[in-house]
């Protein structure tokens, strides 16, 4: 398969900008992402980033605490929003012009999504930041990626993990023998049930032949790595 991509979709989860503190918006973390990030751009690549929200507040956590999940969920969307600003700040003071769309409209704080414009974005070199997930509760910012992906026509979802280095065949956390994939199918992930993504994620990536590369974002120098289409991690494909 051919790894140079033009256009990607990179996905942040919100515990990548919250830093050693594990939770919250670590500036210096960020500042890093967004230099990388910057680097992509720089060499051309066309880069939308759709981030998470897990490192303020995640919906089932507030199911668990007796919340509507519905509500709940909203909240999650909303914490996705203020990560997307925090990028957009430390991308732009690093040089690289970027434009925030939201899935829920806010619009004095960024712009609506809007398919045909984000990829104009792209195409003038600015970094498009998508915030509020899909705007739909019951969703993730994993579906959201791959809806995204596969809306701008996307040449691949890269899908930044925190502390590992791709997909096991069982925790590397918890198993020090658990082995690393460097080439899945996308059945295979669904019927392994391994944690790339979510099934909903993963079944729309397998439906729309967009390629998932799961990488470390603890190793420097991976986001350009893999934004380049260097074979890091584990590719995850038809
Ligand atoms: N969320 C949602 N719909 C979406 C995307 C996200 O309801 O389309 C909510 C959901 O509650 C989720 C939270 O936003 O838990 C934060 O997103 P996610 O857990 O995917 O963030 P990550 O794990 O990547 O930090």
């Amino acid at each position: 398969m051919n790894r140079k991509y033009k256009r990607v979709v990179l996905k942040l989860s919100g515990e990548a900008l919250a830093g050693s503190q594990g939770y919250g918006i670590d500036p210096v973390t960020v500042d890093v992402i967004s230099k990388q990030v910057v680097e992509v751009a720089n060499k051309g690549i066309q880069v939308a980033i759709v981030v998470g929200g897990g490192n303020i507040w995640r919906g089932l956590s507030g199911k668990a605490k007796g919340m509507d999940r519905v509500s709940a969920d909203y909240m999650g969307m909303l914490a996705t929003v203020m990560n997307a600003l925090a990028l957009q700040d430390a991308i732009e003071k690093n040089g690289v012009v970027t434009r925030v769309q939201t899935a829920i409209t806010m619009q004095q704080v960024a712009e609506p999504y809007i398919r045909r414009r984000a990829i104009r974005h792209m195409e003038k070199g600015r970094v498009v930041i998508f915030g509020a997930g899909t705007g739909n509760p019951y969703f993730s910012t994993d579906t959201t990626a791959a809806l995204r992906a596969a809306e701008i026509d996307a040449d691949a979802i890269l899908m930044a993990k925190n502390g590992v280095d791709g997909v096991y065949d069982s925790d590397p956390k918890v198993n020090p023998d658990a082995k690393m994939y460097t080439h899945l199918s996308f059945l295979d992930v669904i019927q392994k049930q391994l944690g790339v993504m979510d099934a909903t994620a993963t079944t729309l990536c397998m439906n729309n032949n967009i390629p998932i590369v799961v990488f470390n974002i603890d190793t420097k120098g991976n986001i350009v790595a893999a934004c380049s289409g260097e074979e890091i991690g584990t590719l995850v494909d038809k």
